[in-house]
């Protein structure tokens, strides 16, 4: 066998303990939010519910815990509940059809457009049912999904429509952005996302009052007077030390995410010999902020093992579809005795393969990228 040369050590992604100049401003934030002792609510997490609005181009922002707290509020605040059937992409973190089973819902595995690897309008419309009510559309790795007839089939047919914005902050929708076009977005601020906390956080941006009012209320139990519980609820509100970094980075977002593209697009050039399907170039209106560099490879072990060995960090988002996942693989058969109908996600389970991207990424480590993987031809 071949003995490789490490060329460079080109991590997934870099987190902020990596840029020097942010972690001193990070810090400084968290010394000023532990003097003041206000660690929940407040106005760290007021300012970053109006800046995170007004980024987004939505009317709300509310703060929350997590991106699945997000999930689950904006499916409860719809009035979706149990009896009601959602549909989820079968190509998704598992987190978007926890969301729908945990308010006793019931998700429905859509396929996806097998280029884009989203759903489409067409890949949703043979799937709803009598009892369908809701729609989840991922923008999966940020790239961002075709709305526009998706909104029109959800309005025809009656069903609430949910974005899981949860890796595509800052996204463009044609002028907007993702997460304002349905009825509810819902974001994550996991530290590995494109904004990232120093934990776990979330947020649902809305237009419709009636939806802020009601996950306002429900991520603090049900009270808008201390003590006075009008709905049951939960804990689910974003600490004010994860609004005041959020606030902080909210300021560079744009400049990673520019940074994302110019990298993605220099990433998909320098692969144009290489033996491994690239990103798929956009469709009108859409964006892609490369929250995941996805490639994909009929040899995807062997493919994965030879850039360990050239030192280049890789990892698959997904390896298994949800539906095939032991938390769902019952009762999806259940439904599905002939065939599984979610063929695309299948497929792509078995040949997606995340190569290293973040704004920091250099040119050199670009290159060696690109170099890892034209090398796995010749082998
Ligand atoms: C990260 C993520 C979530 C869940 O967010 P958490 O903050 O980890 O709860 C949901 N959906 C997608 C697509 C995600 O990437």
């Amino acid at each position: 066998m071949a003995v490789h040369t490490r060329l460079a050590e080109v991590p997934l992604t870099r987190l902020d303990n990596a840029d020097p100049e942010l972690l001193g401003e990070l810090l400084e934030t968290v010394e000023r939010v532990a003097g003041s002792a206000r660690f929940t609510f407040g106005p760290e997490l007021e300012a970053f519910e109006d800046e995170y609005a007004d980024y987004c181009g939505a009317t709300h922002a509310v703060g929350l815990s997590s991106g699945t707290d997000a999930l689950i509020l904006a499916l409860r605040a719809l009035d979706i509940g149990p009896g009601d059937e959602v549909l989820v992409p079968a190509n998704s973190f598992i987190a978007t059809a926890e969301a729908v089973s945990i308010i006793g819902a019931t998700p429905r595995f859509v396929d996806v457009d097998p280029e884009t690897a989203l759903v489409s309008a067409d890949t949703v419309e043979a799937e709803i049912g009598p009892h369908t009510r809701c729609l989840i559309a991922v923008h999966l790795y940020g790239r961002t999904a075709e709305l526009d007839r998706v909104v029109s089939l959800a309005r025809d047919r009656g069903l609430a429509l949910i974005e899981d914005a949860c890796q595509a902050h800052g996204a463009r929708l044609g002028d907007r952005r993702a997460g304002t076009v349905a009825d509810a977005g819902c974001f994550s601020f996991y530290p590995a996302k494109n904004l990232g906390a120093w934990g776990d956080a979330g947020a649902l941006v809305t237009s419709d009052p009636h939806v802020a009012d009601r996950v306002r209320l429900m991520r603090a139990h049900g009270e808008r007077i201390r003590y006075h519980h009008e709905v049951i609820g939960m804990t689910a509100r974003m600490d004010a030390l994860q609004a005041a970094i959020l606030r902080v980075k909210l300021r560079r977002l744009d400049g990673w995410n520019d940074a994302r593209r110019r990298i993605g697009a220099a990433l998909i050039e320098a692969l144009h010999d290489a033996p491994v399907t690239p990103p798929a170039p956009l469709r009108p209106g859409t964006d892609h902020v490369f929250h995941q560099f996805v490639v994909r490879s009929d040899e995807r072990e062997r493919l994965r093992a030879h850039l360990a060995a050239y030192g280049i960090a890789t990892a698959i988002h997904y390896p298994i579809p949800i539906h095939q996942t032991p938390a769902y693989a019952d009762r999806a058969r259940a439904r599905r005795a002939s065939g599984s109908g979610l063929g695309v996600a299948e497929d792509l389970a078995r040949r997606v393969l995340s190569l290293p991207i973040y704004p920091a990424m250099t040119d050199e480590e670009i290159d060696a990228v690109a170099a890892g993987v034209e090398a796995f031809a010749r082998c």
